[in-house]
C-alpha cells in the first residue's frame, strides 16, 4: 500500500466487507485487509434470514447465480413433533431466506466492496500498534515480506469471534453474557433442493437421555447439506459436553428424507458465538467493533452473518459523518445507533436463553409449543427478529410477556 487509507478494516468476512462496501458508497478512501485468502472456509451453518438477504441485495448481491439455494421457511422438530413455518411476509424484509457457503459468499461480498471502489488486499493481517491502550498505528504483515505501518485515520475492527486485534485495543467480552459454540460439517444428500432449512431443539443420546444443545440441516441445493449443532453458555451442563457429541448424536436421529451416508465430505469444525452484543467497549478514540468482533450474534437463533452486514453498513456511516464533520467524537454515536436498535431485542432473548438451559422450560416450550402454529408463526418471527417496524412498541409488551413466562423461580437475573 503506498499510503495510508482514510479508514483501514480489518477482517474480509460479512462485517468488514460491508463496511467498506458502505465506506466507499460514502466516498471514503477504505483498504479492507483479510488475513486469509477467499475462498476461504468458515465454521457456518451458511444459512442466511430474510434479514440478511435484506442487506445482500442493498449491496447489489446476484441472487439468480445457481449456486445461492432459496429457502421457503423453516421446519422445526422437538422430537417427533415438526412443524413447517414459511418466512412471514414483511414490508422491508423478503418473505425467503438462502444457503450459499460461506467460501463462496464472502469473497464475493468483498468484490462487491472492491466494485464500489473500496481496495481489497488478501493474505495480509493486521496488528494493532497500541501505546497506552491508544491505537497508533496498524502493522500490515505479508509472509515473507518486511512489515508495513499504515497510520489510518479509523480503524474497523471486523476480525471475527476471536478478535486478537480488538483485545488489543482492550475489548474484552462480559462474562455474564452468553456465548454459543457451533460445529457443522457437509454430507452428500438427495434432498439438498429441499426448500426449509430444518432445526431439531430436542437432542437426546443414546440412552434417551435429553442432551444440551439443537441441530440444524440447511440443505445447501448442489447435492450437499450443513448439518451442525450448537449449545449456548447458559444450557445447563454445557461445560460437561463437547459439540461434536451433540452433532453425532443428532446425526444418529436425523430424519429418514435426509438419506445421508455415515461420513461427511468433509471433517466437520466449529467455531464461537459471541452473543448479544456483549463484547465492549465498542468504539475508542479512533475505532470502532463490527460483527462478531463486537459480539453481534443473535442469541435468540446464532444468527451473526446479517448483524455483521447491519454493523458494519452502521459504522460505515458513523466513520463517514466523522470524517465529514473532523469530530472524532461523531464515533460515539455508534454505541448509541447499537443501544437503540437491538438492545431491548437482546435483553429478552438473553432472558430466553437462560430460560430454555433449564431443561424443563425447554421441554415445555417446545412440547407445547410445536403444537400450536399461531404461536410458533410468532415465535418464528420474534427468533428472526423480523417484526414490522409498527409491531416494535407492541413487541415491547410481548417482550415483557415472555419475561414472565420464563422468568421462573431461580432462573438467574438478567443484568440490563
Ligand atoms: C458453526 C457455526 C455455524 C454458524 N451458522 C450461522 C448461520 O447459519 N447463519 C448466520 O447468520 N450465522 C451463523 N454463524 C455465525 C457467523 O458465522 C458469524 O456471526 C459471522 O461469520 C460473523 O462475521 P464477521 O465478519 O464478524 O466475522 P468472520 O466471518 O469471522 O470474519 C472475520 C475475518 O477476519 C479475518 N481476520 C481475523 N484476524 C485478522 C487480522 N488480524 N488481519 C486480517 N484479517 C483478519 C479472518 O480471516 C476472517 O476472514 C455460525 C457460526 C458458527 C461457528
Amino acid at each position: 500500500m503506498s499510503s495510508s487509507p482514510q479508514v483501514l478494516v480489518v477482517g474480509g468476512g460479512p462485517g468488514g466487507a460491508a463496511a467498506a462496501f458502505w465506506l466507499a458508497r460514502h466516498g471514503v478512501d477504505v483498504t479492507v485487509v483479510e488475513k486469509r485468502r477467499y475462498p476461504r472456509e468458515k465454521a457456518c451453518g451458511d444459512g442466511l434470514t430474510p434479514r440478511a438477504v435484506r442487506q445482500l441485495i442493498d449491496m447489489g448481491f446476484d441472487f439468480d447465480r445457481p449456486d445461492v439455494h432459496r429457502v421457503v421457511g423453516l421446519r422445526s422438530y422437538a422430537g417427533d413433533v415438526m412443524l413447517e413455518m414459511p418466512w412471514p411476509e414483511h414490508s422491508i424484509y423478503p418473505n425467503w431466506g438462502a444457503t450459499l457457503r460461506r467460501a463462496d459468499l464472502d469473497g464475493r461480498v468483498a468484490a462487491l466492496a472492491e466494485a464500489e471502489g473500496a481496495s481489497v488486499l488478501q493474505g495480509v493481517e493486521a496488528v494493532a500498534v497500541v501505546d497506552d491502550r491508544d491505537l497508533t498505528a496498524v502493522e500490515l504483515r505479508r509472509k515473507g515480506e518486511e512489515p508495513e505501518v499504515v497510520t489510518p485515520d479509523y480503524v474497523v475492527v471486523a476480525d471475527g469471534s476471536l478478535s486478537r486485534f480488538g483485545r488489543d485495543l482492550g475489548a474484552h467480552r462480559r462474562r455474564d453474557y452468553p456465548f454459543g459454540l457451533a460445529v457443522r460439517g457437509y454430507w452428500e444428500s438427495p434432498n439438498s433442493t429441499d426448500g426449509y432449512i430444518e432445526s431439531q431443539l430436542d437432542i437426546r443420546d443414546r440412552e434417551g437421555r435429553a442432551m444440551p444443545g439443537y441441530g440444524w440441516v440447511f440443505p445447501m441445493g448442489d447435492g450437499t447439506i450443513n448439518v451442525g449443532a450448537g449449545l449456548v453458555s447458559t444450557f445447563k451442563g454445557w461445560k460437561d459436553i463437547n459439540t461434536s457429541r451433540i452433532l453425532e448424536a443428532y446425526l444418529a436421529s436425523l430424519p429418514g428424507h435426509w438419506q445421508i451416508e455415515k461420513d461427511p465430505i468433509a471433517r466437520p469444525i466449529g467455531g464461537k458465538l459471541p452473543m448479544a452484543f456483549s463484547v465492549g467497549p465498542k468504539t475508542g478514540r479512533n475505532w470502532v467493533l463490527v460483527g462478531d468482533a463486537a459480539g453481534a450474534v443473535n442469541p435468540f437463533n446464532g444468527e451473526g452473518i446479517d448483524y455483521a452486514y447491519e454493523t458494519g453498513r452502521l459504522a460505515a456511516g458513523f466513520i463517514a459523518g466523522a470524517l465529514a464533520t473532523g469530530d472524532p467524537a461523531t464515533l460515539g454515536a455508534y454505541d448509541e445507533a447499537l443501544v437503540a436498535e437491538y438492545a431491548a431485542y437482546h435483553r429478552v432473548a438473553r432472558i430466553f436463553v437462560s430460560a430454555i438451559g433449564n431443561p424443563s422450560v425447554m421441554r415445555t416450550l417446545t412440547t407445547v409449543g410445536l403444537r400450536s402454529r399461531p404461536l410458533m408463526e410468532w415465535v418464528l418471527k420474534v427468533m428472526a427478529n423480523l417484526l414490522e417496524p409498527e409491531e416494535r412498541g407492541m413487541a415491547e409488551s410481548v417482550y415483557g410477556a415472555i419475561e414472565k413466562v420464563v422468568d421462573l423461580p431461580g432462573l438467574r437475573r438478567i443484568k440490563a
